[in-house]
Parts: C-alpha cells; structure tokens; sequence
C-alpha cells in the first residue's frame, strides 16, 4: 500500500558489498568493561547486562563532520564495538546468537552526561542523554565473514592525538553472544539491529573542534571532527 509520505531507512555501508545493511533498531549494552564500571561508581561483578535504546536513525557513517547536539554543556565520547544482526529470533542459545552476526563496527556511544546525571537523580528514562540525533556515529561494517567471531583486540578512542580510552574487546563482562543471548530474551531480535557492546574506562568530554579517531585493531578506524 502507498504510504503517506517517504521516510528514509538508515543504511550503513559494508566493506567490500555493494549492498548497504538497512539498520532497524539501536540497542545499547550499559557498564561492560569493569574499569568502566568503577569509574561511573557502579560494582563491577557480572550482574545482569541492562540495555537501553537509541533510535535507528541516530546510528550514520560521518562523512567527516559531527554535529555537536543541543541541550548539553558536558557531551561524552565512550568507543564501542558495534555488532550487526542479519538474523532474529527470541530466546536465542549461545550458538544462535553468534550465527545471528552479520557484520562489525566500530562506534561512538554520544552520552549527553549532564542530563544522564539528571535522569539517573530524578530516576527518569535516559532517552535524552543517549538517543540524539547524530549519537551514533558508526565506521562502515565489516561482514564477520572476514573478521571470524571477535573476541579480542585492542579498542582505543584519541582525542586530539592524546589517547583517552584504552580496552580490549576480551575485557568485555559480557561476551558478543551472551549480550545477544540476553537481549534475545527482551526482544524479538529482528535482521537489521545493531547493537552497541560498551565501552572501556576514560570516557570523557568532547568539544567542537576536537577530532575524534577510533579503532579497534583487526578491525577498522573511524576518524572525524566535532562542528
Ligand atoms: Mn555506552
């Protein structure tokens, strides 16, 4: 049937496709590193993964270029391995989840932190620190064809040159297909999510003008300034 008007559907690029990967829906991993734990004041001992949300259309590829959001004075940077999901299904086994793998990225997590903080005192829903336009700047995917299961390997964010976030992907409390696992027992999960595994300890501020470089090695970088 017709629809009203046209909406356009996120897309992300793939590495080596001429096909883009339709992105669906944002689902976020919160404290998964435990040095980052620590140093937003939470225990980290395995307690259950918690999940939050951002909207598909927050997730891009920058060409360069990302917008600083309204409605913040304390924006943060938090680097993330982001895994694409080219099969669903609810209550997935271990085994399901990884197949369920497309392809991965790496990504920055935007948290507007000044308004977390509000939301975490007043105990409101984080939807306006995390779920902004432009909050999930994202490099183009790598299908896990090429990449075999990722389960190690150093992720880093540098600010201006100067290194501030420093992890490995086998610091993460819960492992890719656990967290797919987990969130498969929330959600139906469906082709085309995207999820954003967490991010290691140095999380920090982010100005315009700042250039921002990620990367996770064996697997790609993303480099762009703040405007
Ligand atoms: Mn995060």
């Amino acid at each position: 049937m017709k629809t009203v008007f046209e909406i356009k559907a996120p897309v992300l690029p793939v590495a080596g496709m001429d096909a883009v990967f339709p992105v669906n829906r944002v689902f976020c991993v919160g404290r998964n590193y435990a040095d980052h734990a620590k140093e937003m004041g939470a225990d980290p001992t395995r307690e259950a993964p918690f999940f939050f949300s951002k909207p598909a259309s927050a997730v891009f590829v920058p060409s360069g270029e990302v917008p600083y959001p309204t409605r913040t004075a304390d924006l943060h940077h938090e680097v993330e391995l982001v895994v694409a999901l080219s099969k669903g299904g609810s209550s997935l086994s271990l085994e399901q989840a990884r197949a369920a793998v497309f392809a991965y990225g790496v990504g920055v997590d935007f948290t507007r932190r000044d308004l977390q903080a509000e939301a975490k005192k007043q105990g409101r829903p984080w939807d306006v620190s995390k779920g902004f336009d432009f909050s999930g700047p994202v490099s183009a995917l790598v299908p896990a064809a090429n990449t075999g299961w990722l389960d190690k390997g150093a992720i880093s964010l540098t600010l201006n040159g100067s290194e501030k976030q420093h992890g490995d992907l086998s610091d993460m409390i819960w492992k890719v297909d656990e967290i797919i696992a987990e969130l498969s027992t929330y959600y139906t999960l469906q082709p085309g999510d995207v999820i954003f595994t967490g991010t290691p300890a140095g999380v920090g501020a982010v100005n315009r003008g700042d250039l921002v470089q990620v990367e996770i090695k064996g697997l790609g970088s993303l480099e762009f300034r703040m405007v």
